[in-house]
């Protein structure tokens, strides 16, 4: 199949020609007819799969071939869950609008506000933004929705899981017509918080799913190591940087502080690395992305900021040093490598504290996971036991309970898995607290 099978204008044929794209990828086939017809969407396909162009490209045909609603709305929206998707995002629409009439703006936080009212003083008809800062331009009355045409969200769940789902609200209602086109896309859309928004924003869309998000990415291989504690974690770390052939790696740590640590000890082993982290500013984070793009870097040491979307054709290396908090997180992070039938390695480390996450990921990918490990850095933790079921009627013995008879019999296998065992519950917490009594300190990992 080739791109000029799918119903695109000419001179997008021409466009795609010179920036060398020969062949549609298996979502592109699938998406771009879908959504030249106008029809709406919820598209998902894995990491590093193509699905930039397979929105793009029916935002373009759009403007080759429809007249604009209004002469100074946007007419397409693109949004994104952060600024470093959403400049990557820009930077290849740019490359399909240059030498066109077409032009757009870039409108993500952290950025000067003004200038973003003086770029919309133009009348982009591409917008390219993250929903926090388009929800404020809108409450600024810096730009009018009346005119979208389409909108497009790129990873719509993880926009959900950072808490944007009013800011989506309000978008949507401002472009709340019957004309307008919405195309949801992303590596994860089986959310339940996707099915109800999807059901208010999409209108009766077409459902692709180009393999399932938990399905194993053929091109990345997928290694799992168990580790005691931090340093044990760190000696592994060390082993598999010493190790591995790596032409560029992103580090992904569970919060920001880690990203720091783990860069000033990595630098002071002179192995180029630099941390980017959300709480930095925007100067900050456009200069680091942009070193390490230009492969000055060596090491990304990042958070689950940089899990989504972004594009590096050097990052043959993903390494989870913590696990993250929400299972389809996994899948992102891995996928910032392998892209575009590239091959990528991806090496997650497991300690105690990451035990329910690890759980989580495995019941996401639905398989059993085996661990690997490195000659003379094997561990102890072989992981926890399963939370025991709780048996408060259970009358208490006279002998006081030692924490190994509190564990229930763990080798029996369970159909439906007790919910408690995602808990991490340490062996000799079930204890029956009576109703009145209020725990002095509660405690919550969040
Ligand atoms: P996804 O959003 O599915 O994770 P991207 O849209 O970021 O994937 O694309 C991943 C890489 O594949 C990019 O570098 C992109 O330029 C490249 N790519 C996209 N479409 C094609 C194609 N038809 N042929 C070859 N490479 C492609
Ligand atoms: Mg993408």
């Amino acid at each position: 199949m080739h791109f000029k099978d799918l119903g695109l204008d000419q001179r997008l044929i021409k466009k795609l020609n010179h920036l060398a794209f020969d062949k549609p990828t298996e979502i592109q086939q699938t998406a771009i007819p879908v959504a030249i017809l106008g029809k709406d969407l919820l598209a998902s396909s894995k990491t590093g799969s193509g699905k930039t162009l397979a929105f793009l490209l029916p935002a373009m045909q759009r403007m080759y071939r429809c007249k604009p609603f209004t002469r100074r709305d946007p007419r397409v929206l693109i949004l994104t869950p952060t600024r470093e998707l959403a400049k990557q995002v820009f930077a290849q629409l740019r490359t399909l609008i240059a030498g066109t009439p077409y032009d757009g703006a870039l409108v993500v936080g952290g950025e000067n506000f003004n200038d973003q009212v003086k770029a919309f003083r133009k009348d982009p008809m591409f917008v390219v933004a993250t929903p926090g800062r388009l929800a404020d331009h809108l409450e600024h009355r810096s730009t009018h929705l009346d005119g979208l045409e389409m909108l497009i969200l790129d990873e719509a769940d993880r926009m959900l899981d950072l808490g944007f789902e009013a800011q989506l609200r309000r978008i949507h209602e401002a472009a709340n017509h019957r004309r307008r086109q919405t195309l949801m896309f992303s590596a994860t859309l089986d959310h339940t918080d996707v099915a109800s928004i999807a059901s208010d924003m999409l209108n009766a869309p077409k459902r692709i799913s180009i393999g399932h998000s938990a399905e194993q990415h053929t091109d990345i291989t997928q290694r799992f190591m168990l580790c005691d504690h931090l340093d044990h974690k760190q000696a592994l770390l060390d082993k598999i940087l010493e190790t591995e052939d790596y032409d560029q790696l992103i580090i992904f740590t569970a919060t920001r502080a880690d990203t720091e640590r783990l860069t000033k000890e990595l630098n002071e082993r002179k192995l180029k690395a630099v941390a980017l982290s959300g709480d930095l500013n925007q100067t900050q984070r456009n200069s680091i992305m942009s070193q390490f793009e230009r492969d000055c870097h060596k090491i990304l040491v990042t958070t689950d900021v940089a899990s989504r979307g972004l594009d590096i054709s050097k990052v043959s290396h993903v390494i989870n040093f913590d696990m993250p908090k929400h299972a389809e997180e996994y899948v992102h992070r891995v996928g910032r490598t392998g892209r575009a039938g590239n091959k990528g390695d991806a090496i997650s480390l497991v300690g105690p504290k990451d035990w329910k996450s690890f759980k989580n990921v495995e019941a996401f990918l639905q398989q059993k996971i085996t661990f690997t490990t490195i000659e003379g850095l094997e561990g102890k933790f072989k992981g926890l036991k399963p939370a025991p079921k709780k048996k408060f009627h259970k009358k208490p013995t006279s002998k006081k309970p030692t924490a190994k008879k509190a564990v229930p019999s763990a080798s029996k296998p369970k159909k439906k898995m007790d919910k408690r065992f995602y808990d991490n519950m340490a062996v000799g917490d079930n204890v029956f607290i009576p109703k009145k009594k209020k725990p002095a300190n509660p405690t919550s990992e969040d």
